[in-house]
């Protein structure tokens, strides 16, 4: 069988092939014409020749045309993005008649001479790839900031490594952004003590630009609530008054003028045990040098004592001073964190020249086309506030306040009231209102702030009232205190703290909020301008303060102290309707508010100690926390209350409460405060004269037959009232 078959072949290899055809000997036997582009010009031929300028690699077949290279990529476009680069081609016109057409990137930068061009370093990222792409773009990312750029996007296909030069590529020049710098990856620890870690860093890979600072972010392992900030300029740092034997997570980042760069990821450092001793900040000693003072005539020793014990057990719980003036800026230690001299962690935004280079650094501006504004839920000083959902890409919608700038506004309150976002987008912290960002290229302006459900605790309590338990009502204060512990370790001063400035979600998370410049009290109704022309929400401010504008975070511990009181009375009116210059002469003259009904003994310790006339002798923020946390933790410390001696121990005893309160009877009394159904049971019970009420309890109250807790209230309040009046006619004017 196989002779016959060989004898063909043998026939066939006769056939001579004529010019312009070919026969491949690993082919059929019959001549096939030269395949395009190519000839021959002689008989015989077991190939064809490529005519110039085409080719034929060594595994095309060689019936298959002859290709040429491809021409450059057409209509190429650039995208920059901080200091990332998208681009982007048509296919060339001209294939060479292959179908395996590539792409390669040549990327240069210029020189750091600006003279030349050079290769760009390995550190650039080409997404999917750099060679052999086959789809027509690519992402450069990692590229320097404000830096010009060449890219060259050279086509290819199987036969352009054949010939030499003739690169056909398509030439683009970019300038990148100012970008942030990238994340710190290079942390390590130095030298632990049992109260502290030295940690040191190299600067980011690609700075993009002059580090101004460092922020330092760390806290104990899952105590991540409770942490400090620290900014400073070199690259190492001793984080100081540490627990023994603990681990901390460090995060750092770097800041450009550009903005901030992402944390690096967590670092996990341990302090020594207990028996390795290493120096550290004399905080404990100076502990015992700093009284406490609280205001004489108002705390019994005895329960002062349960306070001072719980302020001070545990370092970082206890009073602690420096040993500077507590208000210089030159701190080194401040409640166990470590401070450095003259750097100021919060950017006051008018420190800008431009006020909108501020908004940009530090809020993102959204397209107006991802917000949905679906109701009004209040009015602010600049235009509506209302609420909808935000539809960011790529992320799920979500809910978010939205506060609008009303029309015909003027350029110093378009100013103003993106402040308040310069300010907010700075911070980041679970009591502080979180900004989402701003909408400043289209009309209306807007600032997007994340959506509080329960909306301001004033009004929330008021239409609350007694529905909370205590430790409901400590995990509000509670809050309240982390978010200004925040705000003060940054070094912002709040000046205008009060329940109507927290806002609430529906988990009851308190939030504070309302930020702002010069206007910070302007748009407060609270707000009354004093003798020195500025504004001032008089019942809530320090007295030095209202005296002499020393606002400082212990002037925002007077403030919480009065919140603290709205928070634990429901939303009373602290010093319900006495005149602003009759609170500015009570306070002055010693008077404080009474402990509002049914309130923890020890949480009205905590509001006096915010009380104090010595402004370094108020407890700080950091301090607070760790009494409340401490409270929540031990709710049995809860369980007295303020009873009606303590209520009206901080007054001046009354004289003629009768003329102070204008009243001349039991019956005028009630009548006057609509409570004219119980004058009987007063009567009956013995309470016939204001002098004898004046004394009375809520459990008096109780068995006189009022039991209502509302008119229970209605009633004490309006006792402290006439004391109050009492007070104030005896104060001098
Ligand atoms: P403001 O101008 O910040 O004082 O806001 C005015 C009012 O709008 C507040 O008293 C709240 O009732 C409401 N409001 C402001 N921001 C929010 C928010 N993020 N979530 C819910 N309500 C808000």
């Amino acid at each position: 069988m196989l002779l016959p078959a060989m004898a063909i072949v043998r026939v066939r290899a006769h056939t001579v092939c004529r010019a312009g055809f070919f026969r491949s000997v690993l082919q059929t036997p019959a001549c096939s014409k030269c395949p395009p582009h190519s000839f021959t010009r002689v008989q015989g031929s077991v190939a064809c020749t490529c005519e110039e300028g085409y080719y034929r690699r060594d595994s095309d077949p060689p019936n298959m045309a002859c290709t040429r290279p491809p021409s450059a990529p057409r209509n190429a476009i650039s995208n920059v993005n901080e200091t990332s680069v998208f681009l982007e081609w048509a296919v060339p016109e001209e294939t060479g008649g292959r179908k395996d057409v590539s792409y390669n990137i040549l990327c240069r930068k210029i020189s750091v001479d600006s003279r030349h061009y050079e290769e760009c370093d390995s550190t650039v990222r080409f997404l999917p790839q750099r060679n052999s792409l086959r789809n027509n773009s690519v992402m450069v990312a990692d590229l320097l900031a404000h830096t010009n750029y060449t890219f060259e996007v050279e086509a290819v296909n199987g036969v352009s490594e054949l010939i030499n030069p003739g690169r056909q590529f398509v030439s683009l020049n970019v300038t990148t952004n100012q970008a942030a710098p990238s994340p710190v990856s290079v942390v390590r620890k130095g030298n632990s003590g049992k109260n502290s870690i030295s940690v040191l860093w190299q600067e980011p890979d690609r700075p993009n630009g002059i580090i101004l600072e460092y922020e330092i972010k760390y806290f104990e392992k899952d105590q991540e609530t409770s942490y400090t900030i620290i900014k400073c300029k070199e690259t190492e740092l001793l984080a100081d008054g540490l627990k023994p034997s603990s681990v901390y997570i460090f995060q750092i980042r770097a800041r450009t003028s550009a903005g901030y760069g992402g944390f690096s990821r967590r670092f996990e450092f341990k302090t020594s045990p207990y028996f390795c001793s290493t120096p550290t900040v004399a905080a404990s000693s100076d502990r015992s040098q700093v009284p406490i003072v609280a205001v004489a005539i108002t705390v019994g020793v005895i329960l002062l004592a349960l306070v001072t014990g719980l302020l001070l057990s545990g370092r970082r719980c206890g009073y602690s001073k420096a040993k500077q003036e507590p208000d210089e800026e030159k701190i080194h230690f401040h409640n166990g964190h470590i401070m450095y001299p003259g750097v100021r962690t919060y950017i006051d935004p008018h420190t800008y020249e431009d006020p909108n280079q501020a908004v940009h650094e530090f809020a993102k501006e959204i397209d107006v086309s991802c917000i949905t504004i679906e109701r009004v839920i209040g009015a602010g000083e600049f235009g509506e506030v209302c609420s909808g959902p935000l539809r960011l890409p790529g992320k799920k919608e979500f809910p978010v306040a939205i506060k609008t700038l009303k029309a015909g506004y003027t350029e110093r309150q378009r100013r103003d009231f993106l402040g308040e976002a310069s300010i907010m987008g700075q911070f980041d912290h679970p009591n502080i209102i979180h900004l989402e960002g701003v909408v400043t290229k289209t009309k209306p302006v807007m600032i997007i702030t994340e959506y509080m459900e329960n909306g301001s605790l004033d009004t929330f309590l008021k239409k609350n009232d007694g529905q909370f338990t205590v430790i409901q009502l400590v995990g509000m204060l509670r809050g309240m205190a982390s978010g200004m512990r925040y705000l003060s370790d940054i070094g912002y001063v709040h000046r205008d703290l009060a329940a109507r400035n927290i806002l609430v979600n529906s988990n009851l998370v308190c939030k504070v909020s309302d930020f702002g410049l010069s206007r910070v009290l302007e748009d407060d109704a609270e707000a009354a301008y004093t003798t020195r022309g500025g504004k001032i929400p008089i019942r809530w401010t320090a007295p030095e303060a209202i005296a002499f504008r020393k606002f400082t975070s212990a002037s925002d511990v007077w403030s919480y102290g009065i919140a603290m009181w709205e928070v634990m009375s429901y939303g009373e009116r602290p010093y319900w309707e006495m005149s602003n210059q009759d609170v500015i002469k009570a306070v002055e003259e010693s008077y404080r508010l009474p402990g509002p009904m049914d309130c923890p003994v020890v949480l009205y310790h905590l509001m006096m100690a915010c009380w104090q006339k010595d402004r370094n002798s108020r407890p700080k923020f950091e301090e607070i926390v760790c009494l409340l946390d401490k409270l929540i933790r031990n709710p049995s410390s809860l369980k007295a209350l303020v009873n009606s001696s303590h209520r009206v121990s901080n007054l001046v005893e009354p004289g003629s409460l009768r003329e102070a309160s204008g009243y001349q009877s039991i019956e005028e009394w009630l009548n006057g405060i609509k409570m004219g159904r119980y004058v009987e049971l007063f009567m009956d019970s013995g309470y016939t004269s204001v002098e004898v009420v004046s004394h009375m309890t809520v459990d008096d109250l109780r068995r006189v037959g009022v039991n209502l807790a509302g008119h229970q209230k209605k009633i004490i309040n309006s006792i402290q009232e006439m004391r109050v009046s009492l007070v104030n006619n005896t104060i001098p004017i």
